[in-house]
């Protein structure tokens, strides 16, 4: 009886799915969707969302491969932690080509033609059974497409060359910075600029309809997904003017206050390190999932949900902010990396971040924003006052700590720069990167242009390389068109911090008695455990209301510098 009975009721749901689409749709909501299983799923796994069974096989192949370029990725970041921090001297040229060879691997299988076949295949299903499809399901394909659009068109002997160049560059830059080394420094950045514009060409072929400075665009795109450069500019152009209204004013009111007093050293690397830990703690980062670690190299952030290394310098001895303000910085990336959908989503596409500018609106919204408030200084002080052993050092006052990272200071470092002068540098590399991928700026005549540039927009002039062109290590590690999104970030981060402050009302409290807990629950659900369910416009819009504009932080710039107007 149980064989005939079950026979009638597929017969049933058979002649149920029959039916048209919205139909099918209430039907699917009673009876559960026909999901088809993956194979070799582990077995307490199969709850997830990576494991799930699905209607369309094709798409299981697809969650199957992405899990896979995923792995190979988690692998290559590994890899990448150890080069930075414990790799022997002697591995250099052997990790060079574990990673090039790694990211092959991982270029082929997201390029390989079965995967398009898959997409297709999906995509034809996601169209004529849409109640088969959530709005996870449908994002986890949107993102597919879009990796394999950006990243197919490129030949595999150029993704290698990158990988490879990538990891050559964090070492060349460490050398000719120290060394103050031009003429090191300028064969390696030629060889850096032709790679990045022949992955560009490979890319624009494709992509071929914006007739002005598409190829910097397409190398933007990695970092700023479907951004338009157009759109870049006009922000940059309103904050260019609002600014350069404003750092005047700012500076005339600021030179009505006394200086603040210089912090005198020193402050030992391991005493840096025991801070940066525990404000890394206090923001809510899992030591268990992740760690903070030294290195001679620049600052790094990433890795996966489950294992989120960061990496900071404590070089400097004189003044511990420094480090602070980078263990800050990463760990607002951190946060949000650990906060990502990884018990259902681990390795899919949609279980991944948004990209570098929404990456850096959660780095500078910790560091610039929440972590240069005066109250965020009022907990801090009598903490690093003990820990540094500088018992009624006048330097050592909340109020003295708050006045040396608020001064605001035209100066030629990026990285020291405050938060007012910060964007002009990056409008200044902006301008520079996309004049060398256009090839209207050679890069024999960069270090020129670069001190002609900076003196430009901010009168001050570097008296060294590595006080100029050489000071950041971006281009050598091929990152062109990376610089912007730390501005679209900022911009972001203003906006989010506007619609917070209206959801949290005690938010000036909290910092001063160091709890960033509603801060950090608040932003894991609005933004990190969405991973990339909207894309970033539409996030920012689900989350604030308004698409992205720099009137926020203008507006946060004015009150914190100028008083509220
Ligand atoms: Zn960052």
């Amino acid at each position: 009886m149980g064989t005939s009975f079950q026979g009638y009721i597929t017969r049933l749901i058979a002649w149920l799915k029959s039916f048209p689409w919205p139909y099918q749709t209430a039907i699917a909501q009673k009876f559960g969707p026909s999901r088809l299983p993956v194979p070799n799923a582990p077995e307490d796994m199969t709850s997830t969302k990576q494991y799930e069974g699905h209607a369309s096989k094709a798409y299981m192949s697809l969650k199957m491969a992405f899990r896979d370029i995923g792995r190979l990725n988690a692998v290559g970041e590994t890899l990448g932690r150890d080069f930075l921090t414990a790799m022997p001297e002697g591995a250099y040229k052997s990790r060079l080509g574990q990673i090039a060879f790694l990211y092959r691997r991982m270029h082929e299988e997201l390029s390989d033609e079965k995967l398009h076949g898959y997409l297709e295949e999906a995509s034809e299903h996601q169209k004529a059974n849409p109640h088969e499809w959530d709005e996870w399901d449908n994002a986890n394909m949107r993102e597919m497409e879009a990796m394999y659009r950006h990243l197919a068109c490129v030949p595999a002997d150029l993704m290698e060359r990158k990988a490879r160049l990538a990891y050559e560059g964090r070492r060349k830059h460490r050398d000719v910075l120290k060394a103050d080394d031009w003429s090191e420094a300028r064969p390696f950045l030629e060889d850096m600029v032709s790679l990045q514009q022949r992955i560009a060409e490979a890319k624009v072929l494709k992509d071929n309809a914006h007739p002005t400075d598409e190829l910097y665009q397409s190398l933007m795109r990695e970092y700023i997904p479907g951004a338009k450069l157009s759109d870049v500019e006009t922000s940059f152009s309103r904050l260019e003017e609002k600014l350069k209204e404003i750092l005047p004013w700012i500076l005339e009111e600021q030179a009505k206050r006394p200086e603040p007093i210089p912090l005198i050293g020193p402050f030992p690397a391991a005493q840096q390190m025991w801070l940066n830990k525990s404000l890394l703690k206090v923001m809510g980062f899992d030591f268990d999932r992740g760690g903070l670690y030294e290195t001679g190299h620049n600052p790094v952030e990433g890795g996966t949900p489950d294992d989120t290394r960061l990496v900071i310098k404590t070089s400097d001895s004189r003044n511990f902010l420094e480090s602070m303000k980078s263990a800050l910085h990463e760990g607002g990336h951190g946060i949000y990396i650990q906060g990502l959908p990884r018990d259902t989503w681990r390795y899919q596409p949609v279980g991944q971040d948004l990209g570098a500018a929404v990456q850096e609106s959660q780095a500078l919204l910790i560091e610039m924003i929440l972590g240069r408030t005066k109250e965020f200084f009022t907990y801090l002080a009598p903490r690093v006052e003990g820990l540094f052993q500088k018992f009624g050092d006048p330097a050592m006052t909340a109020e003295n700590l708050y006045a040396l990272k608020t001064f605001v200071k035209p100066g030629v470092d990026r990285k020291g720069a405050d938060e007012v002068t910060y964007f002009f540098h990056i409008l200044h590399r902006m301008r520079l990167e996309k004049d060398l991928i256009a090839g209207r700026l050679k890069v024999k005549d960069l270090p020129e242009a670069w001190n002609a540039g900076i003196k430009d927009l901010l009168g001050v002039e570097p008296q060294t390389h590595a006080q100029g062109c050489l000071q950041d290590v971006h281009w050598f590690v091929g990152k062109f068109g990376y610089f912007p999104a730390y501005t679209m970030g900022h911009m972001m981060a203003a906006q989010i911090h506007d619609k917070m402050k209206l959801d949290i009302q005690n938010i000036p409290q909290l910092m001063g008695a160091g709890d960033f807990m509603p801060v950090q629950a608040w932003l894991l659900d609005k933004i990190y455990r969405n991973g990339r369910l909207m894309r970033s416009d539409d996030l920012l819009d689900s989350v604030t209301g308004a698409k992205l504009t720099p009137a926020p932080l203008i507006n946060h710039l004015q009150e914190r510098y100028l008083g509220a107007l």
